[in-house]
């Protein structure tokens, strides 16, 4: 016999009832961004691999190290997507949503892929909710946007949450930067894979979390030193909005992501009871990208929480929540008459709104109150061949223990009374 099949490395199964948790913070983490008309998008889970080549950047481990990427039968380049933002863009740009109102705005969740080395809060498959506004470049979208992503956090009861903000600069400043940063980068004691970083992404070097790298490049020039005017100017409005917006955040000015599309505004979100894996989601702005993938200029600004980090912070926090009941009302029929006769029944209460389950299988007596007791049910109807005679049914209050004989064609509206 062979063994049996397990879940891939870095994967894992959402079982219930833990699964309900994860449906809940999506969305949770929705709720806000549909109150401010940002309408769903569903794009491909897999897109062709240039796309993120060029919209990810060739330099980031994300594209050198972590995609799934793979030639089809019909000779297609393809990758399984290992973040959002570059399809929502492909996909604006395809139907021309920019040639409408904007900002155009959107939102998706769904699952992501990264062949990273697997570890606590580090999977290979995860879920993320995603937001993007694209088309303007007003300091508020900014503001605006990172604000529904501290709503989501709030909203899931987080009070551990930090906002991370930097400013990365633009075409015009972040060159200035990356020279400077480089010279000095060049003079560092360095292995051979770092200086080769040096030389084709330098910012990257700075999120090096080795103590030895973290220790020589402390005296590292940080970007908010070179911003030019229009990028101060820019995250100077950015705050301003946020602090009316009553967010709180820590500058960190050595604050770089793993993708290379971010210009001006970045964030990120974490946790510190996460361990090393401490961000809960993160985004900026990415006024390039669209040019990037071959589209016309097209600001846009964006953020993407990570559903399962934010599930591991919960626990953390020690969050309660409320999960919506799987059951109010379980129907026990005692013999064949009474299941036909319950079948119907618990149709006709589920096509009313009323959560409601049978017991099948002929457990017997015992076994199926056992099975009302486990479904979390406040109320077991039981109905044996007598009962059926008399045209009645036994409703059971599974919390008071109390039992009373209710008329059969009187049940939905005596079941739907009792859990209001
Ligand atoms: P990123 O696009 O890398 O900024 O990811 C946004 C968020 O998605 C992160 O802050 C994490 O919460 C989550 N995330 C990213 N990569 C992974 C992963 N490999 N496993 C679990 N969550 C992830």
């Amino acid at each position: 016999m062979s063994a049996a099949f397990r879940a891939p490395k870095g994967t894992f199964d959402l079982l219930p009832p833990e699964s309900e948790l994860w449906l809940h913070v999506r969305e949770v983490m929705a709720a806000p961004l549909r109150r401010a008309g940002y309408g769903y998008v569903e794009t491909p889970v897999f897109e062709e691999t240039a796309l993120f080549e060029r919209g990810v950047g060739e330099s980031t481990d994300v594209v050198t190290k972590e995609m799934y990427s793979f030639v089809t039968r019909g000779d297609d380049h393809v990758t399984l997507r290992p973040e959002g933002t570059a399809g929502v863009v492909r996909a604006t740009v395809q139907h021309r949503l920019h040639a409408g109102q904007l900002p155009v705005k959107l939102w998706y969740a769904g699952s992501f892929f990264r062949y990273e080395r697997p570890q606590a809060g580090r999977y290979r498959h995860f879920s993320q909710v995603g937001a993007e506004a694209l088309g303007v470049d007003d300091p508020a979208l900014d503001a605006e946007i990172v604000s529904l992503a501290v709503h989501a956090y709030a909203d899931l009861g987080l009070r551990q949450v930090q906002l991370m903000l930097n400013s990365l600069g633009d075409a015009v400043c972040r060159p200035v930067y990356r020279e400077q940063l480089q010279a000095f980068l060049r003079a560092l004691d360095l292995d051979e894979e770092t200086r080769r970083r040096v030389e084709i992404n330098p910012l990257r070097v700075l999120d090096d979390k080795r103590p030895e790298v973290q220790a020589q490049v402390s005296g590292a020039p940080v970007v908010g030193e070179f911003l030019c005017d229009a990028c101060r100017d820019h995250y100077d409005a950015v705050r301003r909005h946020l602090g009316d917006l009553g967010v709180q955040w820590v500058e960190a000015p050595r604050l770089v992501r793993g993708l290379d599309y971010y210009t001006r505004t970045t964030f990120e979100f974490t946790h510190d009871g996460l361990g090393a894996q401490s961000a809960v989601g993160g985004g900026g702005r990415y006024d390039g990208l669209s040019e990037d993938v071959g589209g016309p200029p097209m600001p846009g600004v964006g953020w993407a929480l990570g559903v399962d980090r934010t599930v591991l912070a919960m626990r953390a926090e020690g969050v309660r929540w409320a999960a919506a009941s799987r059951c109010d009302v379980f129907a026990v029929p005692l013999g064949d008459e009474a299941k036909s006769r319950l079948l119907v029944l618990v149709d006709d209460l589920r096509r009313q709104g009323v959560a409601a389950d049978l017991a099948f299988g002929d457990r017997g007596l015992k076994g199926a109150m056992k099975a009302a007791d486990r479904s979390g049910a406040r109320l077991a109807l039981v109905v044996g061949d007598r009962d059926l005679e008399a045209g009645a049914a036994q409703l059971k209050d599974l919390v008071t223990g109390d039992q009373v004989q209710v008329p059969l064609d009187a049940i939905v509206t005596t079941i739907k009374e009792r859990l209001t």
